[in-house]
């Protein structure tokens, strides 16, 4: 993989490369667009088959962050990172805290927090080393775990999928088929089956499947390959990512795709083939911002109220898409990107008058410096 040239044709200021032999570590940190702000995104621990699925997975993710924080209105860049090894056997306080040391290294361009299979706990070691770290234990006057937010965000972009295609929000009586009940999967099967929707569900970890038919005794188990041909209102994806593919998209039976995993569409194109098959799709970086709007204020002090309000707002933001691609005729993952693109595009003129000026070093919610 031709790395420069892959940078330059996603767009991405800054990739670095990092390893530690004493624990192990070998991290990616990729930082996408600082125009807004500076990048925030979560860390996920992964045993990346190889190191370019690593770059490609990390490049991906922090463009999303880009245009995740460009549409949830936040003055923030898009990053992330990504640490290749196995979760299971790999982690360790020298890890996390060798990642600290690196994040501290970049002096605020990137700010770090939770992703797939990094732990609050995992977060407070990174805290250690660096304060450009957020989803800190609430202990430490943080704001704790993110899924729960993630979560509530998902149902109130599931909640406007509805209203456009059933003329209502409420999804009491509809079938939601969930792939991955993991911390924001789970968050969210509750919301939902408070809600009165029933609840179809998948996942490869015992420990899940099992937390779940606690939690929801009347939520279904089903198999990796019949969550996506059981018949439902809604199917979610809550796993990893290019769930809607080629080979899934026609096995679909359901209305309306709506989940938190990042980057559900494998290729841009499977938004065009859902939007020909008759299914809505609310697209990730959308609705699965209520993470990210948490984390956000967590520098000029976080509640759980002014949270829970800021999240609130997905299901306008979802709607006002859902117009876009209706009035330009485009799908709806490219009418998000509209929505993004106009921002940063009206921000890069600014800070183009401005030449000079820095943002990036200046922690959300800070006063500017100048
Ligand atoms: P998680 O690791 O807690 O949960 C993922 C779950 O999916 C696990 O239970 C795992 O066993 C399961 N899974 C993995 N592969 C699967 C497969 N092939 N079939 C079925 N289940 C499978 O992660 P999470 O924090 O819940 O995040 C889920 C997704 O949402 C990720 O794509 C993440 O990037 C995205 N997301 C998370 C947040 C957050 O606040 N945690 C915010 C925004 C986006």
């Amino acid at each position: 993989m031709m790395t420069f040239e892959k940078m330059y044709s996603m767009g991405h200021e800054e990739v670095v490369f990092f390893q530690d032999k004493t624990c192990g570590l070998k991290a990616i940190i990729a930082i996408h667009d600082t125009t807004l702000g500076p990048a925030l995104g979560g860390t996920r621990m992964w045993p990346y088959a190889s190191e370019e699925e690593a770059l490609i997975d990390v490049l991906r993710l922090s463009r999303g962050m880009t245009y995740k924080a460009s549409v949830a209105g936040l003055n923030l860049g898009g990053g992330k990172a990504v640490i290749i090894g196995d979760p299971k056997k790999d982690k360790s306080e020298a890890l996390f805290r060798a990642f600290g040391r690196l994040v501290e290294s970049l002096n605020g361009r990137y700010i770090t927090a939770e992703d797939v299979n990094i732990s609050v706990d995992d977060i407070d070691h990174i805290f250690t080393e660096t304060n450009f770290v957020t989803g800190v234990a609430l202990h430490h006057g943080g704001s704790g775990n993110p899924a729960p937010y993630t979560a509530l965000g998902v149902f109130r972009g599931i909640e406007a999928s509805c209203a456009k295609v059933y003329g209502n929000r409420s999804v009491k009586g509809r079938t939601v088929a969930i792939q991955g009940v993991g911390s924001v999967g789970f968050e969210l099967s509750k919301l939902l089956h408070e809600a009165g929707a029933s609840i179809v569900f998948t996942d490869i970890s015992e420990k899940g499947i099992e937390r779940m038919k606690e939690a929801i005794p009347s939520a279904k188990f089903v198999s990796g390959q019949e969550i996506f041909t059981t018949t439902a209102d809604i199917y979610s994806p809550c796993a990893l990512g290019a769930s809607i593919n080629d080979e899934t998209i026609g096995m679909l039976k359901c209305k309306i795709v709506a989940g938190a995993a990042n980057n559900q569409l494998k290729e841009d194109r499977h938004g065009q083939m859902l939007k020909e098959r008759g299914i809505l799709y609310a697209p990730d970086y959308l609705i699965n911002a209520g993470g990210l709007m948490n984390v956000s204020i967590e520098f000029e002090g976080w509640s759980d109220t002014k949270s829970k309000r800021m999240v609130d707002t997905i299901f306008d933001t979802t709607l006002k898409v859902f117009n876009i691609s209706d009035e330009q005729g485009i799908p709806v993952n490219k009418a998000a990107d509209v929505l993004a693109e106009k921002r940063l595009e009206s921000l890069r003129n600014i800070k183009s008058n401005y030449l000079g000026r820095s943002n990036t070093h200046r922690m959300p919610g800070q006063k500017r410096r100048f």
